[in-house]
């Protein structure tokens, strides 16, 4: 994308977002790869080299050897751990402040979004910022149990029960949260503008939401390096990196 048609779309897409009352940002993994947080689900990723997460990060997996779903997610955890939110972050929560954005619906687990200070944050594949017991059911904060894990390699472990805990994120196999995704439906089908920010799209049923928002009268704007599924139906589409351009579009927006 030519640096004229960057600043075209920029300006086209903070003059559909000044319109806007009730928008919908639904986020992926390229929000937060500014951050330094690689896409777990990409072969790139490096996290698909040793082990299979089908196996490791499957719900059965982690009930049957949960020391080898923690092997795995070790690179994962700390670069989560050490993770900053960057200024795509940043600029939903302003414009959620500005009374444009009414929520965010995130497919990411690092917290990136709640951490910059956003309110109404759908988190429809979990977060890193509980652990829950799977045999008795109680939860903790992740924090200072994941910072263990991560410096010194001690496993989460249930204060109530002592077995090993599972951060509260989605595993395969496991079903998504009902009222989370709900949230997240009927945020999509009531919205005046859906923004897809680094995401392909390709995850079901998130995939869907787009589609929900554009058949109840929504615009669509599109920023993500690669192409989606719905390309064709937005109103702009953004080949640039989120870190620059949304905070280009939320200024505009102000001014
Ligand atoms: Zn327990």
């Amino acid at each position: 994308m030519s640096q004229h048609d960057l600043d075209k779309h920029i300006t086209t897409a903070a003059q559909i977002l000044r319109q806007a009352k009730r928008a919908v940002a639904l986020t992926g993994a390229g929000i937060s790869t500014p951050s330094g947080i690689p896409d777990f689900r990409s072969t790139d990723s490096g996290l698909w080299e040793k082990h299979d997460p089908m196996i490791v990060a499957s719900l059965y997996g982690f009930q049957q050897q949960p020391e080898a779903f923690y092997d795995w997610v070790r690179p994962l955890s700390r670069l989560t751990a050490e993770a900053a939110p960057n200024p795509a972050h940043f600029a939903l929560r302003d414009l959620e402040k500005m009374g444009i954005l009414n929520s965010i619906i995130t497919q990411n687990i690092d917290i990136l979004h709640t951490r910059a200070g956003s309110q109404t944050v759908y988190e429809v594949h979990g977060h890193m910022r509980e652990m829950e017991c799977l045999s008795c059911g109680v939860t903790a904060d992740a924090e200072p149990v994941m910072k263990a894990f991560v410096d010194q390699n001690q496993l989460p472990r249930c204060t109530a029960c002592g077995a090993i805990t599972k951060p509260k994120v989605i595993l395969f196999g496991e079903l998504l949260p009902a009222e989370i995704l709900h949230g997240a439906q009927q945020a999509a089908a009531s919205c005046d503008v859906m923004i897809v920010i680094g995401s392909s799209l390709e995850v079901a049923p998130i995939n869907s939401l787009p589609r929900i928002a554009l058949q109840n009268g929504a615009k669509l704007i599109i920023i993500n390096f690669g192409p989606t599924h719905i390309d064709s139906a937005a109103d702009v589409i953004i080949r640039g990196d989120v870190a620059t351009v949304l905070p280009r579009i939320v200024q505009l927006v102000q001014n």
